[in-house]
């Protein structure tokens, strides 16, 4: 067994910003588009502005203009709806992000699924979904897209694989099986309904864990020398009293035995915003019939 490869989000993200920061100025400097990208929050959750605030802070990095709406928790659906028909007919928002989860009243399906697929820089509406599976260009979900650049730093080829996913949800789970499937990975996929999770993990070539569940995934379900991407962001209080995230995975006693293991906080993390400022950036290209940046 070789010594475990921890691979370093933080880096990989901010190399990743800082070429589209560079690619969205040339964009300025010759043409005088500025990419724009709007984030629609509701209510005041605090894991939910934190993101917020740190995605508009990257994108004014980056040379995207970002556009704060905000709405009170207990806003009705139809004014939402409203907004979002208003962002896709303005002409300065390139990408629209409406922040999930939304209140009960809300049905968050139908407010995405208003979302013009050509701003939709999440990649949730069914139109770019059914895109992804039938491997047409499309919006590549960032956090997925964050798993896939991720892996692709330790596999030159990632053909025939074993990919295990833990989790099943539309945000990580699903897309992320489009990719691995596309990639020529073999997917399975187990969730909370699955019989003998960690035997089906021990298989895995590739095993990454979204299930949510703060240190989930032991040593005993890892396949020596596999790679292990951790999406968990699991707020826990420490030894110490004080608070903190952890991932889905055990990290230390894993690391001990995969070949390859993502942190948290510092691997996955980062690679979501980094995709979504790439996203905003070739949904600005798209919509104006320029050829995609190469990234
Ligand atoms: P979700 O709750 O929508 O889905 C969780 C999935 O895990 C479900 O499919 C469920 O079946 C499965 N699951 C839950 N408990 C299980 C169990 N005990 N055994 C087997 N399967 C189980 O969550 P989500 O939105 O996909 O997010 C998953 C995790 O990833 C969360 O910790 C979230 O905070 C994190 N996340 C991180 C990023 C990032 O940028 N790093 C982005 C999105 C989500």
């Amino acid at each position: 067994m070789g010594r475990t490869n921890v691979i370093d989000g933080s880096k990989l993200a901010a190399a990743l910003r800082q070429r589209v920061g560079e690619i969205a100025a040339q964009l300025h400097r010759e043409t005088g588009i500025m990419p724009g990208l709007a984030t629609v929050l509701v209510g005041e959750d605090p894991a939910s502005q934190v993101y917020i605030r740190s995605k508009g802070r990257a994108c004014t990095a980056s040379g995207i203009a970002a556009f704060d709406i905000r709405f009170p928790l207990d806003v009705a659906e139809r004014r939402l709806v409203a907004e979002v028909e208003r962002l896709n007919r303005d002409g300065r928002i390139d990408g629209i992000l409406v922040q999930l989860p939304l209140p009960a009243q809300i049905d968050a399906q139908r407010i995405i699924s208003v979302i013009d697929p050509a701003k939709d820089v999440d990649g949730f509406h069914p139109f770019n979904i059914g895109r992804l599976w039938s491997g047409l260009p499309t919006m590549v979900p960032c956090t997925p897209q964050g798993c896939l650049r991720l892996l692709r730093t330790v596999h030159d080829e990632l053909s025939g694989a074993d990919a295990v996913i833990l989790g099943r949800s539309n945000i990580v789970g699903k897309p992320l099986a489009a990719l691995l499937v596309a990639a020529n990975c073999t997917v399975t996929m187990v969730h909370s309904r699955t019989k003998d999770i960690p035997d089906i993990c021990r298989r895995a070539d590739i095993l990454i864990a979204a299930a949510g569940r703060p240190r989930m995934v032991g040593a005993g379900w890892i396949k020596p020398d596999a790679s292990v991407i951790d999406v968990g962001i699991n707020p826990v209080v420490g030894p110490d009293g004080r608070n903190r995230v952890v991932g889905d995975v055990d990290y230390e006693p894993v690391a001990a035995i995969a070949g390859a293991i993502t942190p948290v906080p510092g691997g996955v993390g980062p690679m979501t915003i980094a995709c979504l400022l790439l996203n905003t950036l070739l949904a600005a290209c798209r919509r104006r019939g320029l050829p995609d940046p190469l990234l």
